[in-house]
């Protein structure tokens, strides 16, 4: 049975996750409910269904939010065609996008005004990607995979790439080398977060290490996903769960070291039971294993309809 316990440092939070949570939870506090969210503000059940309970209302689409409503903007961002509807409709909003998908935004927008043609290395319908897709969608192509490179019709004018900041480090390089052999001259932007490059830094480490490797997030959570194949990819065992309701302990059976980590949108506090419930299975000790300490942090955004910080 577990011995010891690997807790992969950093995990959980990230800025752009401490930031949307900070102004729904700022806006619950002060504005009558229903208040409305455009996508999950973040892709994990526990905090979505938290904010639910407090009268916050996640749509997908805004025919689903009466005029003149509050709406906050979740942290995977919108497109321009959003943006343009929720000015229409009268919407005060809030956009808690994270400053680094709005970077991603902003390149793909003007690498489309310079007359680029954009390769948006990223998977197809994630928020994420609809939104930065929505920047210059005749301009614009997702690809998921290096296969899609190969079979992509050649492009006319020159190559900018830009990608979703929640990929697997590795398997998004192969996606960007096969771009390159195909189009030496194009223009690479690799966005993938520092975040996501701290926790699949970190989960490996813990992974090579442990016998088992728990990753807690959301299926929806791609950063959380990545994770686990990050783990799975060393050869460890390694399973995704919501949280400790989710744990098969016959996983447990044979296993000496267990790591555990979190996807960027989890709050710690899902980690505590299973923390305890390994101690209880006899884990006398619990070792943080750091590979990067993390500063970021991002101002709030500024209130639409006041014109001031929320
Ligand atoms: S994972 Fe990265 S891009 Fe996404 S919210 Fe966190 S810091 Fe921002």
């Amino acid at each position: 049975m577990p011995h010891t316990l690997l807790l992969a440092e950093p995990r959980g939070f990230c800025a752009g996750v401490v930031r949307a949570i900070d102004v729904l939870d700022a806006v619950l506090d002060r504005e009558p409910a229903p208040v409305y969210a455009f996508h999950e503000i973040v892709h994990n059940r526990h905090v979505v269904d938290g904010f639910r309970a407090r009268g916050a209302v996640f749509v997908d689409s805004l025919d689903e939010v009466p005029e003149g409503s509050r709406i906050v903007f979740s942290a995977h961002g919108v497109s321009p065609e959003v943006v343009a509807e929720a000015h229409r409709r009268r919407l005060r909003v809030i956009d808690a996008t994270c400053p680094l998908v709005t970077k991603v935004h902003l390149e793909t927008r003007k690498a489309a005004k310079d007359g680029y043609d954009i390769l948006l290395v990223g998977h197809r319908g994630h928020d994420e990607v609809v939104g930065t897709l929505g920047e210059a969608p005749e301009r614009t192509t997702i690809i998921d995979t290096p296969g899609e490179v190969v079979e992509l019709a050649r492009r006319e004018r020159p190559v900018f790439v830009v990608t979703q900041t929640t990929l697997s480090l590795e398997d998004t390089a192969q996606v960007i080398d096969a771009i390159r052999s195909d189009y030496p001259e194009a223009q690479i932007r690799n966005d993938i977060c520092y975040a996501t490059t701290n926790r699949q830094l970190a989960v490996r480490t813990i992974a090579e290490r442990s016998d088992l490797v728990l990753v807690v997030g959301s299926s929806n959570s791609s950063n959380s996903v990545r994770l686990r194949e990050v783990a799975a990819s060393t050869g460890t065992p390694a399973y995704r769960v919501d949280g400790i309701e989710e744990i098969d302990p016959t996983w447990y059976e044979g296993v000496g070291v267990v790591g555990l980590t979190a996807g960027a949108s989890v709050p710690d506090e899902l980690l505590d039971p299973i923390i305890e419930d390994l101690r209880a299975r006899g884990v006398t000790r619990v070792e943080p294993v750091v590979v990067a300490e993390e500063t970021v942090v991002f101002q709030p955004p500024v209130d639409d309809a006041q014109g001031s910080s929320s």
